[in-house]
Order: C-alpha cells, then sequence, then structure tokens
C-alpha cells in the first residue's frame, strides 16, 4: 500500500486547555523540521484537535517518513491512512475501505472491528450505522474475515470529518512533549552508558538541552572526546542540536589528586564537575543540571555521596535515571542509539584518576575540610575552565 497521509497521535497535549495551540504549534514545528532531512515534499496541517502529514508527491520512503516521525517528542502514534476528499456518499466510502483492506490484509484470516466517528454530521448515516455496513461489507469481500468486538486483531478505524480517513495501523510515536514547551537544563554529559540516557529522557519532556563534557588531556585521548561528540549528535536526533562545552578539567583533577585523600577523589572531583557545569549552565540561560546519576550504582552515587555532590548546586539537579537498574538504562540506550556508541573503550577521567578503595558513606564535613585546602587555588582554575570550554555544536543533521 503506497500512503500519502499519516495521523499523528498525540496524547499530553490534549490536556492542556487553553495553552494548547502552543504545544500543537510546538509539535507541527518539529514534524516540519524532522521532515526536512527526508526526502520528498509533504505537508503538516492541523485541524481540530489533529495533525496530518501528507505527502504531496510519490517519491518518499515510507520508512524514512516514519522513522522521522519517530524521532519527535510528542507524538503517540503514527496512523499510515488513507484520506479521503470530496467524498459524501456511504458507496464510495465502502469501495475505498475495501480496496484498502485488499492492499493492507489480503485474503488473511483475521477478526476485526470498526469504529466510526462521525465529526461531519452531514454525512447521512450516523457511527454505528456506518461500522455496522462496513462491517458487513468487509465480512462478505474477504471471506477469510469475522467480526469480534471484544479482541479484535485489526480495529479499522472511519473517521468522517472535513476529510475521510480510514486507518488501522498505530505505529508507536516517541512519547513525551515537544521541543521547548519546557526550560532548558545542562547535561553532564559522559562517555558512559547513563548520562545519554539521561539526557533524552530530559529533553522527551519537551526541555531543550545543552551538555558539559570534562576532559583530561593527555590523561583522556581525543577519541574519548569524539566519543562524547558522537553521542551527542545521536541524542540529537530526539534532542535537536545540542550545544556541547567541553570543559579542560586537567588542572583541577591533578590539585585533587596532589592534595586530598585518595578515597575521596570521585567525590570531591563530581562536586568540581557540578559546579563548572553550574556556572556554564547559568551563562546559557539553563535552569536546571541533569546527570546521569542512579542510586547505589557505584561509591559517588549512594545517597550519601548524592548528597555530598548536591550540596554544591543551587539549581535543581534532574536526574532520571536515580531509581532505574543498569538493565533498565541500557534497555533505553539499546533503544535510542546511543549503546553501541557508549561502550566503545575509550578511558574517562573518572576511571584514571580513581581510587581502589573510594568511601562510600561520605560526611560532608569531612569532605568539606577536605577540600578547603585545595579550594582557594580552584578557584582560578575553575574560572579559567569555564571561560575557556570549547564549544561544539552537536547536530545530526549536519
Ligand atoms: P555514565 O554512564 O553516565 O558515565 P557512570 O555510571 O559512569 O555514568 P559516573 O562516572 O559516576 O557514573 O558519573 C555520574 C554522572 O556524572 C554521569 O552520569 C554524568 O552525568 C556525570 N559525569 C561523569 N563523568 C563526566 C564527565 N567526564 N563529563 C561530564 N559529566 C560527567
Ligand atoms: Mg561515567
Amino acid at each position: 500500500m503506497q500512503y500519502h497521509s499519516f495521523l499523528i497521535k498525540y496524547a499530553e497535549i490534549g490536556t492542556k486547555g487553553k495553552n494548547r495551540y502552543v504545544f500543537e504549534d510546538a509539535l507541527v514545528h518539529d514534524i516540519r523540521m524532522k521532515l526536512k532531512r527526508v526526502e520528498g515534499e509533504f505537508s503538516v496541517t492541523r485541524e481540530r484537535g489533529r495533525i496530518y502529514v501528507n505527502a504531496k508527491s510519490e517519491d518518499y520512503d515510507f520508512d524514512d517518513v516514519v522513522n522521522a516521525l519517530q524521532h519527535v517528542f510528542g507524538i503517540v502514534g503514527i496512523c499510515p491512512m488513507v484520506q479521503l476528499k470530496d467524498v459524501h456518499e456511504y458507496r464510495q466510502v465502502s469501495n475505498q475501505v475495501l480496496t484498502y483492506w485488499k492492499e493492507v490484509y489480503g485474503d488473511r484470516k483475521l477478526s476485526f472491528k470498526v469504529r466510526t466517528r462521525r465529526a461531519d454530521k452531514t454525512f447521512p448515516m450516523n457511527s454505528e450505522e456506518i461500522s455496522a455496513e462496513l462491517g458487513h461489507d468487509i465480512l462478505e469481500a474477504f471471506p477469510n474475515t469475522s467480526v469480534d468486538v471484544h479482541t479484535p486483531e485489526v480495529l479499522l478505524q472511519v473517521e468522517i470529518r472535513q476529510y475521510i480517513n480510514i486507518f488501522s495501523e498505530v505505529l508507536p510515536g516517541a512519547g513525551g512533549m515537544p521541543l521547548g514547551t519546557n526550560g532548558k537544563a545542562m547535561l553532564l554529559l559522559s562517555g558512559g552508558i547513563d548520562s545519554p540516557v539521561a539526557g533524552y529522557m530530559i529533553s522527551k519532556r519537551g526541555a531543550i538541552i545543552e551538555a558539559c563534557y570534562f576532559h583530561a588531556p593527555p590523561y583522556t585521548s581525543e577519541r574519548a572526546k569524539q566519543k562524547v561528540i558522537d553521542l551527542a549528535k545521536e541524542v540529537s536526533q530526539y534532542s535537536g542540536a545540542i550545544a556541547l562545552h567541553v570543559v579542560n578539567f586537567t588542572d583541577i583533577q591533578l590539585k585533587i589528586y596532589e592534595k586530598c585523600p585518595h578515597e575521596e577523589l570521585t567525590i570531591i572531583m563530581r562536586r568540581y564537575m557540578m559546579r563548572i557545569a553550574e556556572a556554564i549552565a547559568k551563562r546559557r540561560n539553563c535552569i536546571g543540571l541533569i546527570t546521569g546519576e542512579s542510586i547505589g550504582q557505584v561509591a559517588s552515587q549512594t545517597m550519601q555521596s548524592l548528597v555530598c555532590t548536591n550540596e554544591v548546586c543551587t539549581l535543581p539537579v534532574y536526574r532520571p535515571v536515580i531509581a532505574f537498574d543498569k538493565q533498565e538504562i541500557v534497555d533505553i540506550s539499546q533503544r535510542i542509539g546511543t549503546y553501541e556508541t557508549s561502550i566503545e573503550p575509550y578511558e574517562d577521567c573518572c576511571t584514571i584518576f580513581v581510587a581502589r578503595h573510594p568511601v562510600t558513606k561520605p560526611i560532608p564535613e569531612k569532605i568539606r575540610a577536605s577540600e578547603k585546602i585545595i579550594y582557594d587555588e580552584c578557584i582560578p582554575m575553575m574560572e579559567k575552565a569555564v571561560n575557556e570550554a570549547e564549544l561544539i555544536w552537536c547536530d545530526a543533521s549536519k
């Protein structure tokens, strides 16, 4: 079946009351942006609680369109459909439904149910009459079919509106809220599995994200940095272009290594990362930080450790994978396509400057005391790190 039209289903926007149009406009905008990258020409239109995508010509690839739409936050379902214009008689609708059925399902043995919604009350039959008649016509034309009103294998939907829409397949969308309908947040993006997933999840709620990566040349390689750029690009397929701030962390890290108790290295290092990320976040008008932390995953992510890293920030820190098991995070990373890059074996600054026996229950007062020894020396280093961070735009579409 060569489809020309798609009905876009969205969920939570429907509950947004007076603001609803803001969300719908954002969604239409995102869909247009994503389809720009797909070969062919498309129109994206809004009609009373519905968004339609129509291909203007034959020269497009169905899978490419679906793939693009599956990267748009705010869409819960994508229904390839047949849309009829200037049809006002039952017989025409029935003929089109039978053609549709033949092309999509052929003579397969299937149970079905027809559901009709009639918004155009000038159509001469009501919804129940149309469903019953269509059911009858399908049964007659395709003897292998049967009706099952409770758990049909195919739910054939017919909408009688300004146009007539016929569809039965709903392909899953990414869910969430359209981009830009929330604030902007700064993701601490490492080369690991968790932080790209965390960024994806906050972006999915409609937030714009930027990212910070801390590297420690020459202890961490260019290749490790490239891996983070690749990850940011992968996330950008959903989130839109990401401004990645690459922060040189070597001096601070060496200072911590030289002067602080080794079992506290990771916690103190994480506190400096949070401080620097927050300073860059504020400059960039971000109103939150995002990390890929998950309770108990490693020593620096026990609840006691999180108290210590959290206390240096004034912005809210969003930790969307906080209660996820590793496997649950891995599952998402595989689904969104970041996993393969995340497991590339390039060292991270956390893995190089790491203690053999890190504290698992750090006491804030003690951490503050250890940190005090280096804090003054670190102030100009932090300023330098913030001022000299390299900005790299990561955009999968470029
Ligand atoms: P990830 O898989 O996200 O790297 P992880 O399990 O390796 O997480 P940690 O290394 O303890 O955990 O890091 C915890 C969080 O701190 C990360 O999820 C990330 O948000 C941030 N982070 C750690 N290292 C860096 C880094 N080099 N640059 C930027 N952020 C970092
Ligand atoms: Mg890590």
